[in-house]
């Protein structure tokens, strides 16, 4: 069976429960008491796509395709709208989101491979690393994960922490370290003992003086020394409750380090869950990876049909 098996897609609906119901619980509400599409039903459907953080571009752009198809395709029955909505959903959630058949495995032509983590204070990057250790190693693959935040005093002993529950290696220094000469020990010692994922976890504090942009270039750099790929990957780490602050945050750590996916994380504590759509449509960068829980299980490949049929589940 394939990933999203009957476990993993009742904790993705668990978890989307409060999305699902300020917004398609709203939706459902609305199409109930109505016994024919008009104007009004459609109007407040996009009220309710607005108020649930699926920002207002997306949400006009929803709008003003439903709205054309109802009246070139003659839909009447507000049912229809139901499944109009789904389909155009998807459509959004196709844009530059990949359909993860086949998640945790790494490509083969180079190793190990090296996926840096950014994103802001709290988000959820620490977690996230111990979720993708973990679902990594159960995959059969060797894992090791650099603590290159040195900023925070606690921060080794949490990322070391992970490493244990996920059973892989970590390098760390002590608090203070520069941050790219860990990722470079990292590095380093992921090649010489042939690991095949080194995941490195980086501060998230922006404003101090040292510029948290310019230290995470450094460790880019740094790391090119090493493998002028690497990083292969660089993951941002979003919080879904900051609904479309996160958008401002990936348009900032784009900037400065370019970025290849995103980690949509604590969608099970929101009802903003419908800022994945602002997300995909604003950004066009991928949801790699979305967080439904604390526990180390709790990490879900983004999959757009399952995270469709959660969301629409009565
Ligand atoms: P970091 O500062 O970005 O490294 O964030 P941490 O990994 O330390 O996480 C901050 C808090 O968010 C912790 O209390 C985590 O348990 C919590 N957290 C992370 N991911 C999730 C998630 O998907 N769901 C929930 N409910 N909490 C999460
Ligand atoms: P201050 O209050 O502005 O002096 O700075 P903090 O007390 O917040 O931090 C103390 C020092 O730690 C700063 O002067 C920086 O040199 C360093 N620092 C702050 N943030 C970071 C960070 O995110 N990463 C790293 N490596 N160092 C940091
Ligand atoms: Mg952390």
């Amino acid at each position: 069976m394939g990933f999203f098996d009957k476990f993993k897609l009742s904790r993705l609906k668990e978890g989307l429960t409060k999305t699902r119901e300020n917004i398609f619980g709203k939706i459902q509400k609305i199409l109930s008491g109505k016994t024919k599409i008009d104007d009004e039903v459609i109007d407040k459907i996009e009220e309710i796509l607005i108020g649930g953080d699926v920002g207002v571009s997306t949400t006009l752009m929803i709008i003003d395709d439903i709205r054309k198809r109802v009246k070139a395709e003659g839909f009447e029955n507000p049912e229809d709208l139901d499944r109009l909505l789904r389909e155009e959903i998807l459509k959004i959630l196709s844009n530059g989101t990949d359909n993860n058949t086949n998640p945790f495995t790494l490509p083969v032509s180079h190793k190990p491979h090296v996926i840096m983590i950014v994103g802001v204070n709290g988000v959820g990057k620490t977690t996230t690393i111990g979720k993708l250790a973990y679902n990594y190693r159960n995959a059969g693959k060797k894992v090791l994960i650099a603590a290159a935040d040195t900023f925070r005093a606690a921060a080794n002993e949490q990322l070391e922490i992970w490493a244990k529950r996920a059973g892989v290696e970590i390098i760390q220094q002590t608090q203070g370290a520069d941050p790219a000469a860990v990722a470079y020990d990292g590095l380093n010692s992921a090649i010489s003992h042939k690991s095949d994922l080194l995941i490195i976890d980086t501060a998230g504090r922006l404003h101090t003086k040292i510029n948290l942009m310019e230290e995470l270039k450094k460790i880019k750099r740094v790391l090119q020394k090493l493998d002028p790929e690497a990083p292969h990957e660089v993951y941002l780490v979003v919080d879904a409750s900051t609904g479309q602050n996160a958008i401002q945050q990936a348009k900032q750590f784009t900037a400065a380090v370019g970025i290849s996916g995103l980690v949509l994380t604590k969608l099970d504590g929101t009802a903003k869950g419908g800022v994945i759509l602002a997300i995909n449509q604003e950004l066009q960068i991928p949801v790699k990876y979305i967080g439904v829980g604390e526990k180390i299980d709790d990490l879900q490949p983004f999959d757009r049909k399952a995270f469709v049929e959660a969301l629409f589940e009565k």
